[in-house]
Formats: structure tokens, sequence, C-alpha cells
């Protein structure tokens, strides 16, 4: 169905310097608003941040597009996500490539992304509690790794477990960064300032 608010988000994102017509499409062909409790539906498109559960938020659609940009994901990539939180990003990614691995601290959050992927037929998506900051090394390398919350410095456990000619994408100290395995800086990724929520140690035993 036509959706106006969808169409003036992907727009703006062309507007923003969003050109990669394969995370455009993915914009185009996962609503955001199916991400959001009912009563954030109106802003599911504004560019803002969301609050979902256990106290997260659901980044600004042009942070997750310059993040999804930078990984440079084709088809046949396998990715590692850490922070599932609304499941949407996840969902973005999994549209562009073959298979999707996240791993979310909040139990809550993945039983409920899980739903959300469900009803939205979406089967190549694979999620698991635990800390983040060491990975999912049972299913490593992977082909490309995402943070999607933000960090001081990047793991290195996270990037041993990138494949040769991998890469891994995060917010280190709220600037956009591509790596490759071995620490050295993509240079085609531009500079871009970016406030993400941080990420936290440990996984979470209450919820
Ligand atoms: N990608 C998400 C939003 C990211 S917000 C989406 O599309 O909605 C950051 C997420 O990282 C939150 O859900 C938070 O709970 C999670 N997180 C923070 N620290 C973590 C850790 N150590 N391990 C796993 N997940 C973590």
């Amino acid at each position: 169905m036509f959706d106006p608010g969808l169409m003036d988000m992907i727009m703006r994102l062309r507007g923003r310097g969003v050109s990669d017509n394969a995370v455009l499409r993915a914009f185009e062909l996962i609503p955001r608003k199916y991400f959001v409790a009912d009563k954030h539906y109106e802003h599911a498109y504004d560019e803002q941040r969301l609050p979902i559960d256990c106290g997260q938020t659901l980044s600004e659609p042009l942070t997750i597009a310059r993040m999804t940009q930078a990984l440079g994901l084709t088809p046949e990539h396998k990715l590692l996500e850490i922070g599932t939180g609304s499941g949407y990003h996840a969902a973005l990614l999994a549209r562009i490539c073959k298979r999707v691995y996240s791993v979310e601290r909040y139990k809550k959050l993945i039983v409920q992304s899980d739903d959300v992927f469900r009803k939205l037929d979406i089967h190549n998506i694979v999620v698991r509690h635990g800390d983040g900051r060491y990975g999912w090394p049972g299913q490593a390398p992977f082909d490309r790794i995402i943070m999607t919350a933000g960090v001081r410095a990047v793991p290195d456990k996270l990037l041993d477990q990138l494949a040769p000619g991998g890469r891994l994408v995060a917010v280190v100290d709220e600037e956009l960064i591509a790596y490759d395995k071995a620490r050295t800086k993509i240079t085609e990724t531009v500079f871009f300032p970016m406030s993400i929520p941080m990420m936290e140690a440990g996984k979470s035993k209450a919820l």
C-alpha cells in the first residue's frame, strides 16, 4: 500500500546523500512503523529516535542508512549485527544480504523482534541473547559486522570474527568508521559525526 510518510523518508534520505539503491530499496520495502509501538506510528518516518522497550531506542533513519551504506553490503554477505533492538535495522540488512546474525542483551527485545520478523515473513535473521562485545564465535567468520550501539574502541574479539577482506562498521567516539580486519580505516567512509546509544556491558538478567 502507498505510504506517503515512507516515501517522504526515502526522498529525504536521498537528499542527504544516501545514494546506494539497494539501501534505499530496503527502506522502501521494510516499513519502519511495524517496529515501533502504535502510539509512535505517526512519527515512524520522522528523522528522530523512537523509544522501544527496555529503555532502548530505535535510531534515526539517516543514521541507520549511513551506517548501512558504509558496510558496502552485497547479496552474498553473511553479517553479524550487535544490538538487535527493535529488529528494524536487522530487517533492512536482511533484505540486502544473505543472512543476518544478531546479538542483543535484552531477552524481551529478542522475543518482540522475532515476532515482527515472522509477521513480515523474514526468515534469514537469527537472533541470540548475549553480550555482543564477544560477537558470535560459533558462527564466525562474517563478511560484515555492524555495531548499532556506540563504543570507545572496537573489541579485538569482533575484528577476529571478520572474514579475510571483511569490514566492520561502528560508531567510535561519535564518528562513523569502517575498519578492515587489521583495524585499518577504510578510506571511502565519509566523515560523519554521529550520536547513537552507547554499548553496555554484559547481558541483561532481569529483562
Ligand atoms: N539496531 C536497533 C537499535 C540499536 S539501539 C534497531 O534497529 O532498533 C542499541 C541496541 O544495542 C539496544 O537494543 C541495546 O540493548 C543493545 N546493546 C547495548 N549493549 C549491548 C551488548 N553489550 N550486547 C548486545 N546488545 C547490546
